[in-house]
């Protein structure tokens, strides 16, 4: 074994093996109890980001676990092919030679993507090997492979049929820059400071007229209609009457409608159906006309008369210069804007014929299986979200104009005028025409992650996985895409499987900056993963990851987390390399002891303990309190006790139970950390001579064991007179002249053999007082020790250093409670600040006690 822990040369060694053994497919446990999870998959343009690395850590912990537990264990890795990502990647390779996908021509720019992607597909795909998550690659998937792709096409012509995919007319969210619609979810929206415009529209049959406010004065061009609210008094008695538009002279007339808010403005609206979602409603419910004002650029059409050939924003400022006296006012105001998420463009309304998904019969199922508790969300508060989006949600367009992506199962015939929508690409229409189109646009990229769950296990066809695998177990995902992804998966599963796709989705929180600020490449401050695995080790990230991941918590990552997880390895690793020596001859394959002594008592009945505790809070997905508790108790109970108590027994002749012990405690510990560090506890593993490979050994079971009795108040004996040697500057082994007192009869007789070991301390144990002069007491449980003081300190001298020392401790008290009794710190500082007030007064007080108590000892 070498005799320093190298990340780097460790975690080089793993990979292939695991993955040739074949230990990552679920066959491993043939007969196992399933258990599944799809990975949320990255987009294919992408590279592995910090926050796949927790969501990935989060699976790998819980997938290596189960396979250890003896299930079936599944986890399908694969890639999204991220439409509009993908396609600008490529164009943006197009565009530094000079070309277009215009250029090119549709089936030469396709070829172009797939090109891209064989060439640079497989980058994320490398660095999730790297950082060791246990994937099944043998079924790995790709949201545009041919499996896949025709998942997609049946439930496109399946909904189709079902009259729950149309195509219609509607306003959507026109991306001018990206020449494409955006889903309603892909819109982020702003406050931006604009202006209210206030125009006069004068009455056709008479004078005077009714006054619209406006936020965008150019829209005025496309108006059909003005509306106000039917209860609105002011302008009852104008219902019904027609207004001339200003600029473009059409006669329109004023409506009623209970859409309206009395209080915008003045209550009376101008209504362009072709540019607004409320207006085109309007409009419909009042028959009006919807004139398309703005092309595929936002730029303002024939429609326009004298301003056609305007930028929207141009035609703004031409317009109100325009209107002279019509024009009654302008004010600042500030509102909402959308804008794509792809570029930041502000949004454009408009009216376009687009495909959609008819939501309502998808959502009341979706929303039953949450509320029934068939899927519950972790944390639970998630539920509340995802309730109120899907109770608010419209229709989803799922056309994009773009050409990467699942092409739109669509032709139209142009002699009859048919659509036809078929699994087979139909080479004639039934009218008997040939020369069918096939509509031009792809499909939303979510339309195929929704399927991800089943379309993965092989859907629409009847698989073994499918049968096996769906519903899966779990979902692992972080909140920003509940609704892009989860509630699809929700809506889509039941409907074509008849039950949701897993019982459990477990939310987690985002990776932020150490000081708590939104990671990202913009900004130049987000961390990459892999950089952190080849300084620390994968092992080390992992570890950082999965000690902060409570569900729904975000994460400040602070790179010293990690460094002190690479710590805990080396820890490990010295931990291993001690131990080796001592279980030569006994067999690695020989589990508990049968006749322990009390220190391996001691150890067994914690080892079980904690594994209890671990396995429920793993079951909660507890991941954080989990692993806060196995690496104290690995720390502070495996390396700083047991190995140190350990040494002794291992020194006598009769060695043979401790060194199994040393070893069982051990071989658990490597199997509780594996699915968090799998590389480095893998090697050990090996060192150790566990078996076959750790990935595909078993979770640790420990009897029940029973401490023997008394041992904490052994440890307080041990760590008191550890503690007085520190307090007096002594070195480790210093002799002291030590008196315990038991008058119960506490120790054992193994007691001061280890009392000796480790505080290097041969005291006489008496069960009655001794003479008190020049003796310090320390109180441990029942018992008393009495360190002589004689030689070690001049009395006065420690006199004035306890008095010293109650004087600080006093005035650090002193000021802590003046702190904590000023309302204003209490009601205003952080909480985290105010409790570290609170931890330093009680820590004040305590000391102070036991110093008043040393001080009074001395006399
Ligand atoms: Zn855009
Ligand atoms: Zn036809």
């Amino acid at each position: 074994m070498e005799s320093t822990y190298d990340p780097q040369r460790v975690e080089g060694r793993w990979y292939e093996r695991w993955e040739q053994s074949g230990v990552f497919r679920p066959e491993h446990n043939p007969d196992g109890p399933p258990f599944c999870i799809v990975i949320p998959p990255p987009n294919v343009t992408g590279s592995l980001h910090l926050g796949h690395a927790l969501n990935m850590t989060i699976q790998d912990t819980l997938i290596r676990r189960r396979r250890m537990q003896g299930y079936a264990a599944l986890w399908v890795p694969g890639t999204d092919h991220a439409g509009i990502a993908t396609q600008n990647v490529v164009e943006r390779e197009l565009a530094a030679e000079g070309l277009t996908r215009f250029d090119l021509g549709r089936d030469r720019f396709i070829e172009q993507v797939w090109d891209w992607k064989r060439r640079y597909g497989g980058r994320i795909t490398e660095q999730i090997r790297r950082l060791g998550f246990s994937t099944d690659w043998s079924r790995e998937r790709f949201t545009m492979d041919d499996g896949l792709s025709r998942a997609v096409r049946t439930v496109f012509v399946h909904l189709y049929e079902e009259g729950l995919i149309y195509r219609g007319n509607r306003i959507i969210n026109w991306c001018p820059r990206c020449h494409t619609a955006l889903s309603d979810i892909e819109v982020e929206y702003e406050d931006v400071a604009g202006e209210m415009v206030h125009i006069r529209y004068p009455f056709t049959d008479g004078d005077g007229g009714i006054v619209v406010a406006t936020t965008r004065a150019e829209t005025m061009l496309g108006d059909t209609a003005v509306a106000v609210h039917p209860d609105d008094e002011r302008y009852r008695g104008l219902v019904g009457r027609t207004v001339r538009l200003p600029l473009v002279g059409r006669e329109i007339p004023i409506v009623a409608d209970e859409a309206v808010d009395p209080e915008f403005g003045s209550g009376a609206v101008k209504v362009t159906p072709a540019h607004d979602p409320t207006d085109f409603e309007i409009a419909e419910r009042h028959g009006l006309p919807a004139v398309i004002i703005f092309d595929d650029s936002a730029v303002v059409t024939d429609a326009g008369g004298r301003f056609s050939g305007l930028d929207r924003y141009a035609a703004r400022e031409a317009v109100k210069g325009a209107l002279g006296e019509a024009m009654l006012g302008v004010e600042a105001h500030e509102h909402s804007v959308g804008h794509c998420y792809r570029c930041g463009t502000a949004i454009e309304p408009l009216l376009s014929e687009q495909w959609f998904v008819k939501v309502r019969p998808l959502v009341e199922p979706a929303i039953d299986a949450v509320r029934s508790g068939e899927v519950r969300f972790i944390p639970e508060r998630w539920e509340n979200s995802y309730f109120h989006w899907m109770e608010n949600l419209r229709d989803w367009t799922i056309s994009r104009q773009i050409w990467w992506g699942h092409r739109i199962p669509a032709w139209y015939c142009d002699a009859c005028g048919d659509t036809i929508v078929a699994m087979e690409d139909p080479e004639a229409c039934s009218c008997g025409a040939t020369g069918l189109r096939q509509d031009p646009d792809v499909l939303d990229t979510w339309f195929s992650s929704a399927l991800w769950p089943f379309s993965t296990l092989g859907w629409p066809d009847r698989t073994d996985d499918l049968d096996r695998y769906y519903p899966n177990s779990v979902m692992v995902t972080g909140f920003d895409i509940i609704y892009f992804w989860v509630a699809r998966m929700i809506k889509m599963g039941i409907h074509f499987l008849g039950e949701p796709p897993y019982p459990d989705v477990v939310i987690h929180g985002l990776i932020r900056t150490a000081d708590g600020r939104k990671m990202s490449k913009s900004l130049g401050n987000a961390v990459d993963p892999l950089d952190l695995a080849e300084e620390y080790g994968a092992d080390a990230l992992r570890l950082a990851l999965i000690q902060a991941a409570a569900p729904g918590q975000d994460i400040p990552l602070q790179v010293e987390w990690v460094d002190a997880a690479r710590r805990f390895g080396n820890k490990l690793w010295n931990a291993v390399r001690f131990a080796l020596p001592h279980l030569e001859g006994i067999p690695a394959e020989g589990g508990y002891p049968e006749d322990p002594g009390p220190e391996e008592r001691w150890i067994l009945s914690r080892l079980h303990e904690v594994v209890t505790r671990v396995d429920d809070l793993l079951e909660e997905y507890r991941f954080s309190d989990a692993y806060g508790q196995l690496y104290a108790f690995a720390w502070s109970e495996v390396f700083d006790w047991f190995l140190e108590l350990a040494k002794a027994p291992l020194r006598s002749d009769d060695r043979g139970s401790v060194a199994a012990t040393l070893g069982v405690v051990l071989r658990d510990l490597l199997k509780l950390f594996h699915p968090v560090i799998p590389f480095l506890t893998e090697e050990l593993w090996s060192h150790l001579g566990g078996e076959g490979l750790l990935a595909g050994s078993t979770w640790p079971q420990p009897p029940a064991s029973e401490a023997p009795s008394g041992f904490a108040t052994f440890q307080e004996v041990v760590t008191g007179l550890r503690r007085f040697r520190a307090e007096h500057g002594l070195a480790p082994r210093h002799p002291l002249d030590v008196i315990v007192v038991d008058p119960e009869g506490v120790h054992d007789e193994w007691w001061p053999i280890q009392v000796e070991a480790l505080a290097s301390v041969r005291p006489v144990w008496q069960a009655g007082l001794p003479e008190r002069a020049g003796r310090t007491r320390l109180v441990a449980g029942p018992l008393q020790v009495f360190i002589s003081l004689e030689g070690i300190v001049d009395l006065d001298a420690e006199r004035q250093r306890l008095a010293k020392a109650i004087a600080e401790a006093s005035a650090l008290l002193e000021r802590s409670s003046a702190k904590l009794g000023n309302p204003n710190f209490v009601d205003r500082a952080p909480s985290d600040v105010v409790q570290r007030e609170r931890d330093k007064a009680a820590e004040a007080e305590s000391r102070l006690g036991t110093l008043r108590a040393q001080l009074a000892e001395l006399g």
